[in-house]
């Protein structure tokens, strides 16, 4: 029998529909998103630097290399505290920053961060993803054309250093001390001459006396500055005890990306902030470890009981008038604080109980 040749039109017409099918999917798999990041952070301030970085790796990395993410420190970009614009402008893509920056923009941007005597990182955790707080965040943001999510957190923060021990309220009248955001407000309302000042200069100023006080990070960034070479007294914690930075991703970008890209960078930055919270919990175990070793004269002390009582007291009368006509920021601290009050209850029966029986000499 002769071989006749395939000349059928029509399954020729569908050989060249497969075959343009399978161009066409190949070259949708292949398309490459490029977005930009800004960061609040210089190119060596670890941990929080890295939040970013290892965001844009794991996105690049998940994506098989569709997603790719230029992160832009401070450095480049000339523009710390200016992310917030140029994330709102579509100037940048995404922000790595931190919420409370944006006060003086937006109140309702304070409490994402932390707020003094408030939730604990694990607590405000349960708070973002299960307790509502994730929600009420897009809601702050969404007039802003931004979406925000937590992007790695930094614990409870140290109370400072301080040149002389603080004995009572009075030894707080006239005091010199960096402290900003809404705790340098309530220290301010005790008497403490609150000042600012940028954190290339706060050596120097603390060694020559321009200031008396100053509260950084904990060990983990203190280290680096060497302030405890110079003011003894350790403060303990109670105006940051979980600052939370966060990822600020303009909407209608993220919107342009596909649905798994999406996912992929979701899941990117939340696996990004998980990594800093520990990687900065371990910086600040080993660097506490060293700072003991090298200067053992180090005092470890906290705020005695009536200037906890002072400034728990100026903290509640500040957060009322601040939210006095603003409903939405009364709603984000009403739900931050319902949390808290039965969150905590668990906190104290379990890591609390745990802790305090299990003290070892
Ligand atoms: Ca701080």
């Amino acid at each position: 029998m002769e071989n006749k040749p395939n000349t059928n039109p029509l399954k020729i017409f569908f050989i060249f529909l497969f075959c343009f099918g399978l161009i066409t999917v190949g070259l949708a798999k292949e398309k490459v998103y490029k977005l930009k990041l800004a960061t609040t952070w210089g190119s060596s301030a670890t941990p929080l630097i890295d939040a970013a970085k290892n965001m844009a790796k794991y996105a690049n990395e998940l994506s098989n290399g569709r997603l790719i993410i230029r992160v832009d420190s401070s450095n480049k970009h000339k523009s710390p505290f200016g992310v917030f614009d140029m994330v709102k402008a579509g100037k940048y893509d995404i922000a790595h920053s931190t919420s409370y920056f944006w006060k003086g923009k937006d109140i309702n941007t304070l409490p994402f961060t932390t707020m003094p005597f408030g939730l604990t990182a694990p607590e405000q955790y349960a708070w973002f993803y299960h307790g509502g707080g994730f929600e009420l965040m897009q809601k702050v943001y969404k007039k802003h054309g931004m979406l925000s999510f937590p992007g790695g957190n930094t614990g409870v923060q140290m109370g400072g250093w301080f040149k002389n021990e603080i004995k009572s309220t009075e030894d707080l009248k006239g005091l010199k001390m960096r402290i900003p955001g809404f705790a340098g407000e309530i220290m301010s309302k005790l008497g403490v001459l609150v000042t600012n000042i940028a954190p290339g200069e706060l050596y120097t100023s603390l060694e020559r006396g321009t200031i008396d006080a100053l509260e950084w990070v904990g060990p983990s960034m203190d280290i680096s500055m060497g302030f405890h070479k110079i003011a003894p007294y350790y403060y303990t914690g109670w105006h940051e005890p979980a600052a939370e930075t966060q990822f600020l991703v303009n909407i209608k970008k993220f919107k342009k990306l596909p649905k798994d890209l999406r996912h992929i960078l979701v899941i990117s930055m939340k696996t990004a902030a998980y990594d800093m919270y520990i990687q900065n919990y371990h910086m600040s175990a080993m660097a506490w470890d060293k700072m003991q070793k090298e200067i053992p004269n180090i005092k470890v002390k906290s705020l005695p009981k009536t200037v906890m009582t002072s400034l728990k007291k100026v903290n509640d009368e500040l957060l009322e008038e601040i939210s006095k006509d603003q409903p939405l920021l009364k709603e984000v601290l009403d739900s931050q604080n319902a949390y808290l009050k039965k969150v905590r209850k668990w906190t104290l029966m379990s890591d609390y109980l745990y802790l305090k029986d299990n003290l070892s000499e």
